[in-house]
C-alpha cells in the first residue's frame, strides 16, 4: 500500500514536471525567435526504472536517453512500443559498439575518431549507416570525453569521411555552474562552433542538431541556440547514484 502511494506520488510528479518542463521551452524558444516545437526534448532516463519511462512516454515524451549500452539493452524490451526513438549519450567502449548498432537512433556522444571508425565498421557489417554527434568538450569536470573546441572543426572533417556513419551536429555537457554569465558563455562559445562546422558544408549540410542543455541550465541553453536538449532530474527526481 505504502509502495504504491509513493509510486503514484512519483508518477504524479513525473507528468507535472513535465508539464512545467514544456512550458519553459516553449518560453524559451520564443524568447530565442523559434518555435517550441523546433526544439526537441530528450528524458534522459539513466538509472530510471521502465514503469516511469513508459510513464514520461505516455506524458508525451518522444526521445529518451541513455548513458550505458548494458543498461538499455535491460531495459529497452519493457518499454511501450510507440513512436519513441532512442539515443546513446555516454561514453561508448569499443567492445560495445556491436550491441548498441541498430537499437538506438542516434549516437551523440562520438568523442573520438577511433570509436566513430568502430561505429562505422560495425553499421555497415550491419547495413545501416549510424547518425551521430561529435561530444565537444568545454573543459568540465563532468565531460572527461570528447574533441577539444580547438580540434572540433578539423575532426569534424575526419568524422565526414568515415563511412556507415552521418555526422548530424554536436552534443556537449559544459561545467554546471551558478554563474549565469558563464554558463551563457560556455553555450554561445558551443553554438559558435557549431556555425562555423555548419557554414563549412563539411557534410553537405547535415549538420543540424546542436544538443546542448540538461536540468539545471536547458533555458539558457535553448536561449542560446541549442535544439536538442537532455533533461533528467527535473523529469524524474534527483538520482540516487
Ligand atoms: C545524466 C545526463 C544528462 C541529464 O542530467 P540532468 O542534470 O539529470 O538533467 C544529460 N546529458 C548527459 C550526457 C548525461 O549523462
Amino acid at each position: 500500500m505504502k509502495e504504491k502511494l509513493s509510486r503514484d506520488k512519483r508518477m504524479s510528479s513525473i507528468e507535472e514536471n513535465i508539464k512545467y518542463m514544456n512550458n519553459n521551452v516553449a518560453a524559451a524558444a520564443l524568447a530565442s525567435g523559434r518555435k517550441p516545437e523546433d526544439i526537441q526534448v530528450m528524458a534522459v532516463t539513466k538509472t530510471v526504472e521502465p514503469l516511469y519511462i513508459n510513464h514520461a512516454i505516455s506524458c508525451g515524451i518522444k526521445l529518451i536517453g541513455e548513458n550505458r549500452v548494458q543498461e538499455y539493452l535491460g531495459k529497452v524490451d519493457s518499454l511501450v512500443v510507440g513512436d519513441w526513438e532512442a539515443h546513446l549519450i555516454g561514453h561508448l567502449q569499443t567492445n560495445k559498439v556491436r550491441q548498441i548498432i541498430g537499437r538506438v537512433s542516434m549516437i551523440q556522444s562520438v568523442d573520438s575518431v577511433k570509436i566513430a571508425k568502430e561505429i562505422g565498421k560495425r553499421s555497415i557489417d550491419a547495413g545501416i549507416v549510424t547518425p551521430v554527434l561529435m561530444e565537444v568538450n568545454v573543459g568540465s569536470e563532468l565531460s572527461k570525453f570528447g574533441f577539444s573546441m580547438d580540434s572540433a572543426v578539423e575532426k569534424a572533417y575526419e568524422l565526414a569521411e568515415i563511412k556507415g556513419i552521418k555526422l548530424h551536429g554536436i552534443m556537449s555537457i559544459p561545467p554546471i555552474s551558478d554563474d549565469e554569465k558563464l554558463i551563457r558563455q560556455n553555450f554561445s562559445n558551443i553554438k559558435g562552433l557549431f556555425i562555423d562546422i555548419y557554414d563549412k558544408r563539411i557534410d553537405n549540410g547535415s549538420m543540424i542538431i546542436l544538443s546542448m542543455g540538461m536540468s539545471g541550465d536547458y533555458r539558457q541553453a535553448i536561449i542560446e541556440g541549442s535544439n536538442l536538449i537532455r533533461v533528467g532530474s527535473a523529469i524524474f527526481g534527483m538520482r540516487e547514484n
